[in-house]
């Protein structure tokens, strides 16, 4: 754990609370753990971020005082036994009279604790200001990324030697987790989806005791944390011989896949990434895309940007996005790719690493 708190977090500290004025508070309280973490370092699960103009204090239960104080020194750590009261006496010590807080992580229940107990203060719902918070990453951030990517792709390329027919989709998921936990995973990023044959055709499915056939598309959609930061990234394998069909289908999802990340760049906008990925799967084949094309990823699994039909994002340099076209044909069988890019100005850099080419199991 490090002794004193980063440069880093105090800029980004200092980068919000150069916005207050544009916000129109005097101060902000987070909520929201992820940025909790990216505001101050600290990794615990719980606990609440205030912000004034020019004073920031980490309030946390007893379960937390030890590991934050290390953590996140030398902002102050505050110990509270009820989180409303903590909250109180911290608004009243820092003096605000204008507080922002986090529209979409804060409960009916909490928000009416807080207006009871903050009479005197305005409560400023804060909802797309800090939509982008997390999405520009710096350096280390790219940095633990690629590490939690390696550490996946190499457990998906493992598995991709060791998997054959009979194997179930639960013993599968199973063996990829302990492969990268062995690897240094802190845990995986998301429910591992390892889905065959029919189930391939749910975008979310959930590992079974179906066990995997020839002529099945497995799709393994599988993420781990390193130093928080997640990975995404998925794979479908071909178990034997498939039907023409199907690798026709194939080809096609790889096609778009690659034509999308060979446009990425900066100033491009998210909608017009999401319609290159509809265009080039064509009329044939577009209707079996269901979801949306990428979202960022960072210390959460999903975050912004959103790369989807009606999303109002544009990418920038620094932005972490997926691009990850499927098809699902429901009742038969289903395919995604997906890749984990950094938007630099004129390209975008894979940093996912397992190969996407058609690769026949068995
Ligand atoms: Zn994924
Ligand atoms: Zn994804």
């Amino acid at each position: 754990m490090q002794k004193t708190i980063k440069p880093v977090f105090l800029q980004r500290i200092f980068a919000v609370q150069k916005k207050f004025p544009s916000y129109q508070v005097d101060g902000i309280l987070f909520s929201n753990i992820s940025n909790i973490r990216y505001l101050s370092g600290f990794t615990g699960s719980d606990g609440i971020l205030i912000l004034s103009a020019d004073a920031v204090r980490l309030l946390v239960d007893g379960r937390y005082t030890t590991q934050a104080v290390a953590e996140v020194q030398p902002v102050p750590v505050v110990q509270y036994q009820n989180k409303i009261q903590g909250i109180e006496k911290a608004v009243k010590e820092l003096g605000l009279t204008k507080i922002g807080f986090e529209a979409s992580f804060v409960s009916v229940e909490m928000f009416n604790d807080l207006t009871r107990s903050l009479k005197k203060t305005k409560l400023v719902p804060l909802g797309d200001e800090l939509r982008l918070l997390r999405a520009y990453k710096d350096k280390y951030e790219i940095a633990v990324m690629k590490k939690a990517a390696a550490i996946a792709s190499a457990a998906v390329a493992v598995l991709s030697c060791e998997i054959e027919p009979g194997w179930t989709e639960q013993e599968t998921a199973l063996q990829l987790e302990m492969t990268a936990r062995r690897a240094g995973a802190e845990q995986v990023a998301f429910e591992t989806i390892v889905a065959s044959g029919k189930h391939a055709a749910l975008p979310h499915a959930q590992p079974t005791n179906r066990k995997i056939q020839n002529g099945d598309f497995v799709v393994i959609d599988f993420g781990v944390k390193y130093q928080g930061y997640c990975s995404d990234e998925t794979c479908t394998f071909a178990i034997g011989e498939l039907t023409g069909d199907q690798k026709n289908a194939y080809r096609a999802t790889l096609q778009a896949h690659d034509e999308t990340i060979a446009f990425i760049k900066a100033g491009i906008a998210a909608a017009d990434v999401d319609a290159l990925v509809r265009r080039v799967l064509g009329k044939k084949y577009s209707r079996y895309f269901v979801h949306g094309t990428g979202h960022g990823v960072g210390l959460e699994v999903h975050e912004a940007p959103r790369l989807a039909p009606n999303s109002q994002d544009v990418l920038n340099a620094g932005m972490v996005v997926t691009v990850e076209p499927g098809l699902y044909y429901p009742g038969r069988w289903g395919i995604r790719i997906e890749d984990t890019v950094f938007v630099k100005e004129n390209s975008c850099e894979i940093i996912t690493k397992m190969k996407k080419d058609y690769t026949i199991i068995g």
